[in-house]
């Protein structure tokens, strides 16, 4: 048997060696973590350090092993583990969903100011994935409801795991559409007081430069939007329209570079006012925001 210390720094070692992390360290950390509460021992970060000398059985430390040898191929830990946290939630998440990134926040975080104040507002989660941002939301916003609409199987299923885990089945409701497709019998028809979407938006050709953690384990389509990048901007700004009230609030997670270009997509489609750039901690472009005009058609 090897010490955690012993097969802490194997690990680090084969990862750093693998050049697929960045955070061989910490990566290493966490599937230990993981492979050590899955034999029922609660171990924390600190722990680790402050218990280095304990014993790893034989099989626990097989197990870790073939789990470093996934990562270390790029698989993200995200989905070894099969959880990502998220606005403070916990979220289910597979191969075959977007891992919720910490940028979305940033879009969460304008909608929950935009919203204060509403009274029972209806929420349309547009290309929802795992739930993130659906979840965070009902989670903060306890009289709203919300639609979740995404078009992938595995999404839909992660989706309704991540409702549930927090008790929010009643609020959200998980829809499998192609974008407002299968919305219109909702009731929501000029009735929706925020539409948010983290649509996909990486131009089809960047896909392939991509990290390899990335672009061979996420799902493409989560991340393709088309030759610009913009394809579902424009398919949902045209489309939300209709959907919202006057003064709704339409939100979009936008990538670094596409602010400007996704403003002019609501602009041009004359049905948004008071349209918003929103940076995100890093200073990048990250979030952008308008409000439904009155005639706007
Ligand atoms: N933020 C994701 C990435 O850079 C892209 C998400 C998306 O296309 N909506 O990998």
């Amino acid at each position: 048997m090897r010490s955690i210390r012993e097969i802490l720094k194997k690990a680090a070692d084969k990862l750093i060696e693998s050049r697929n992390t960045n955070t061989p360290v910490l990566d290493a950390e966490l599937l230990l973590l993981h492979v050590l509460k899955q034999s029922g021992m609660e171990f924390d970060r600190i722990k680790l350090l402050t218990q280095s000398g304990y014993l790893v059985d034989e099989r626990a430390a097989g197990k870790y092993m073939s789990l470093i040898d996934e990562r270390s191929k790029g698989k993200p830990v995200q989905y070894i583990t099969q959880k990502q946290e998220f606005m403070g939630f916990e979220l289910f998440v597979k191969e075959g969903v977007l891992i919720p990134r910490a940028d979305t926040e940033t879009v969460v975080e304008k909608v929950l100011e935009k919203a204060s104040g509403m009274n029972k507002p209806n929420i349309i989660d547009m290309c929802t994935g795992s739930g993130a941002i659906a979840v965070s939301l009902a989670g903060n916003i306890p009289d709203g409801r919300v639609w979740a609409a995404d078009i992938s199987d595995i999404a839909l299923e992660c989706c309704r795991i991540n409702a549930a885990r927090y008790g929010f089945e009643k609020r959200i409701r998980v829809i499998k559409s192609d974008l407002f497709e299968n919305i219109k019998e909702e009731g929501l028809i000029g009735n929706t007081d925020v539409i948010v979407s983290n649509p996909p938006y990486i131009e089809s050709e960047a896909i392939k430069g991509l990290d390899v953690n990335v672009r061979c384990y996420e799902p493409h389509l989560a991340l393709d939007g088309g030759k610009d990048g913009l394809v579902y901007y424009r398919r949902i700004v045209n489309d939300a329209s209709e959907f919202l009230k006057h003064n709704g609030i339409i939100a979009f997670e936008v990538g670094y570079d596409q602010g400007d270009r996704v403003k002019n997509i609501m602009e041009e489609s004359g049905h948004y006012e008071d349209i918003n750039i929103e940076k995100d901690l890093s200073g990048c472009d990250r979030c952008v925001w308008g409000r439904k005009k009155l005639f706007g058609e």
